[in-house]
């Protein structure tokens, strides 16, 4: 039924050629979203919307670097003329990782940690306020992490933008609820990705994560973005502000 699609729906993914956003484009599409995506590698962008079309996925997209406060402004503006205006799904997932301790961290690489995982999704936010209202159903997601929950040796800059992206779901979900907006966060564990194809760099390192992860096993792009779609469906009209872990036990892990 309607419940279970997303036919007749916008949608705007940032970073959706690869990983977690990759499959977030895939999911939202194959239930009948509209989708416009961004990224930084234009010739990686294109080649994704060629692979899309063949699919039969109704996927647009154009380079924008989310760091990039004008960048930002002139990607909601190009979805607000593909899309009329109205958007009913907006997934903030781009976001980037510096795991180093805390007495290492620059002022630089704090700034861009800050910008990139941060800013750029509070500023999306209010830059598509208008027209996720105009759309009369809007849903907001957060892509966090576990490392905004709990410690896990992610860097101290890393774990504060995702905790704190963690809280403006709560409150977005409470500002703009009058909307009919809906905001809520997914907080990953450690999942397959471009991201951490280099990570963990430590010897014994997998092993160490999978005996710490009840389901023992890392988690696929495809863990996240079913449950992203899903925040997003209708049928979740009465869940806001929440964090949901895809973890595979990890964050209730405490003994065996
Ligand atoms: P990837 O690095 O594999 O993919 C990131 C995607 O975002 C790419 O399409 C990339 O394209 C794009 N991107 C990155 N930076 C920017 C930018 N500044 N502007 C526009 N696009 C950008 O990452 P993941 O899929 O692993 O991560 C996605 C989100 O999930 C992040 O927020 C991350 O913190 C979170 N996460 C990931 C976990 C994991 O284990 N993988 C665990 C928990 C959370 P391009 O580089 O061309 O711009």
């Amino acid at each position: 039924s309607s419940r279970w699609s997303l036919h007749g729906t916008t949608a705007l993914v940032t970073g959706g050629t690869r990983g977690i956003g990759h499959a977030v484009v895939e999911e939202l599409a194959g239930l009948g979203a509209k989708v416009h995506t961004c990224s930084r590698n234009e010739a990686e962008l294109a080649e994704c919307l060629k692979d899309w079309e063949g699919k039969g996925f109704a996927v647009t997209g154009s380079v924008c670097d989310a760091s990039s406060r004008p960048q930002r402004e002139a990607l909601i503006t190009h979805a607000s003329s593909l899309f009329d205006g109205k958007l009913n799904i907006l997934v903030n997932n781009v976001g980037t990782i510096i795991s180093k301790p805390t007495t290492e961290h620059t002022a630089e690489e704090y700034a861009m940690l800050m910008s990139t995982n941060l800013e750029s999704a509070y500023h999306f936010c209010q830059l598509a306020h208008p027209l996720l209202k105009a759309s009369g159903a809007g849903s907001i997601v957060f892509v966090s992490s576990v490392a905004g929950l709990v410690s896990v040796g992610s860097g101290s800059v890393y774990g504060a933008t995702k905790g704190a992206m963690n809280q403006l779901a709560r409150n977005l979900a409470c500002e703009w609820a009058v909307d009919n907006i809906r905001v809520n966060s997914v907080a990953p564990w450690v999942i397959k990705t471009s991201l951490v194809e280099h990570y963990p760099s430590e010897p014994g390192m997998v092993n160490k994560i999978i005996s710490r992860t009840p389901l023992r096993r890392v988690g696929e792009p495809e863990d996240v973005s079913s449950l992203v779609a899903y925040l997003c469906l209708p049928a979740a009209s009465y869940i806001t502000g929440q964090t949901i872990s895809v973890d595979g036990g990890f964050t209730v892990f405490g003994f065996a």
